[in-house]
């Protein structure tokens, strides 16, 4: 059968208002930083410097912490719920209203595909402010006692891959417990963040209840380091995250920390095969397979192993790569140069190693950072791809035959963020799900979020639970 061909749809990005260079956000203003310091922030589908942002000193951060100490004792902590909730149902409202504009810039500073910051991240983002402004008023009847009370100043760290949907994850229950924040988005993505800023200044937000600090790993330090900061919640790798377990081990700060993944999505031979492609595709490629999530091992029974292949490969093929604002894209740019390089040598492991690699036909644009989406077949457990974080478009497939064998393989991992199970019998997945080592099971579909539904890992993917009811404890005493 003849395929129809894709005319362009790119999305415009006139929408999008950017200044060529930005400061902190501290004390409700942007002001430049002590030191001077810039980091420039690129498209990586074309390179093209977008914007410069600051690169806040320790200082900087001294200055925001103590922005949000006072605003937390003056101003936030006094505040009935009730009239917290008002700020933040403000604040989810103008991010509906304005989420097209948020949605082309997160597509050009992150690389992902618009239908997916359109479609997934904006939606999600506003959900989530509605969600926690919900509970603000309602903090006595959260189950966490009769008067629970926030923590204070919150450090929130965050990484690149769903820059505005994980600063919503972090400030969002923040806020709604009563606790001010100190913000560092990632240094490739920080300006959904920033566009954030000027929201709280339109949702006339006090002053010093959200403060954002730009720059990179040292600044993220910095605030975790802080004396004043009486949380630390960190969204990053697990190499990372073990580096604050440490700087925070033996003070009083409470700690989250949402780490690596290497989820094993496992397909029954009972299982739909045709929507156990779309869940796989789903699952490994969604936003470039940059996803602590995603079910990039995938272990398949050995009875279904062929034809789920082929059926793979066929809608592998569709898939489309390149420009992020095209509405047809499928899969974008990954995010920087360094995180190409990461993909690169490890796909490389997996070939030195004996894996072999599979990709469709795709011609990658010539200027920026691609890789096509690729599966490894003839992997072991013992293969570094199929052990390590790769954070790219890159799924390792194994096989099983029993579903103990299944359970064994699945859990054989240092991490244990989340897993899919793909069967038609509601038993099977009840008794698997109930021995898999993940903090979030999917059946029958995979990637799927929602405000209301606690996320957190297990062994090294971190500790915590943000999202729904859950979400609210790491911030309440
Ligand atoms: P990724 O592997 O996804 O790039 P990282 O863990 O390196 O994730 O980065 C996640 C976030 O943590 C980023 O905002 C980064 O700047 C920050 N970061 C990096 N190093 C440190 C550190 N030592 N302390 C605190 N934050 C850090």
């Amino acid at each position: 059968m003849s395929r129809f061909e894709y005319a362009p749809a790119p999305e415009s990005r006139a929408i999008v208002d950017l200044q060529p260079a930005y400061g902190l956000f501290i004390g409700g203003e942007f002001v430049p930083p002590a030191d001077g310091g810039v980091i420039k922030s690129v498209n990586p589908a074309s390179e093209e410097v977008l914007a410069e942002v600051a690169e806040a000193g320790p200082a900087d951060v001294d200055r925001a912490v103590a922005a949000a100490r006072s605003a937390y004792q003056d101003v936030w902590r006094p505040m009935p719920g009730r009239e917290r909730a008002k700020y933040l149902f403000r604040i989810a409202r103008i991010i509906a209203e304005r989420s097209r504009e948020l949605a082309v810039l997160e597509s050009l500073d992150n690389g992902k595909p618009i239908r997916e910051s359109r479609d997934a991240d904006l939606p999600l983002v506003a959900a989530h402010f509605f969600y926690y402004a919900g509970w603000a008023d309602k903090l006595n009847h959260a189950g966490f006692g009769p008067d629970p009370q926030p923590l204070g100043v919150a450090g929130q760290v965050i990484p690149w891959n769903f820059p505005l949907l994980m600063l919503a994850w972090k400030i969002a229950p923040a806020l709604a417990t009563g606790n001010t924040v100190v913000l560092k988005p990632a240094e490739t993505t920080p300006l959904t963040a920033l566009r954030f800023a000027e929201i709280c200044q339109q949702a006339d937000l006090p002053p010093g209840v959200v403060n954002i600090v730009t720059g990179a790993g040292p600044t993220g330090a910095a605030l975790v380091e802080h004396p004043d900061v009486d949380k630390v919640a960190f969204t990053g790798s697990t190499e990372v995250g073990r580096a604050i377990a440490q700087a925070v081990a033996g003070t009083r700060k409470r700690v989250t920390l949402e780490l690596g993944g290497k989820a094993a999505n496992i397909v029954f031979e009972d299982a739909a095969l045709d929507q156990a492609v779309e869940g796989i595709v789903n699952g490994s490629f969604f936003n470039q397979g940059h996803v602590c999530c995603a079910g990039s091992r995938l272990l398949v029974q050995e009875s279904v192993y062929d034809e789920l292949l082929a059926s793979l490969k066929r809608r592998m093929a569709t898939l489309r790569v390149g420009d992020p604002l095209d509405k047809n894209t499928d899969l974008g740019a990954i995010n920087s140069g360094a995180q190409l390089e990461r993909i690169r040598n490890l796909a490389g492991i997996g070939e030195q190693e004996g894996a072999q690699p599979w990709s469709p036909p795709c011609q990658l644009p010539d200027r920026g950072y691609w890789f096509a989406p690729t599966i490894f077949t003839g992997v072991t457990q013992a293969h570094r791809i199929a052990r390590e974080e790769i954070f790219g478009p890159v799924l390792s497939v194994l096989t099983f035959r029993t579903p103990d064998e299944a359970v064994a393989k699945a859990n054989n991992t240092p991490y244990g963020l989340s897993a899919g199970i793909w069967t038609e019998k509601g038993s099977r997945i009840l008794a698997i799900a109930d021995r898999l080592r993940a903090g979030v099971v999917w059946a029958n579909t995979f990637n799927k979020f929602d405000p209301t539904s606690p996320f957190g890992g297990y062994k090294e993917s971190g500790y915590g639970r943000e999202g729904g009811r859950h979400g609210l404890e790491a911030y309440l005493a």
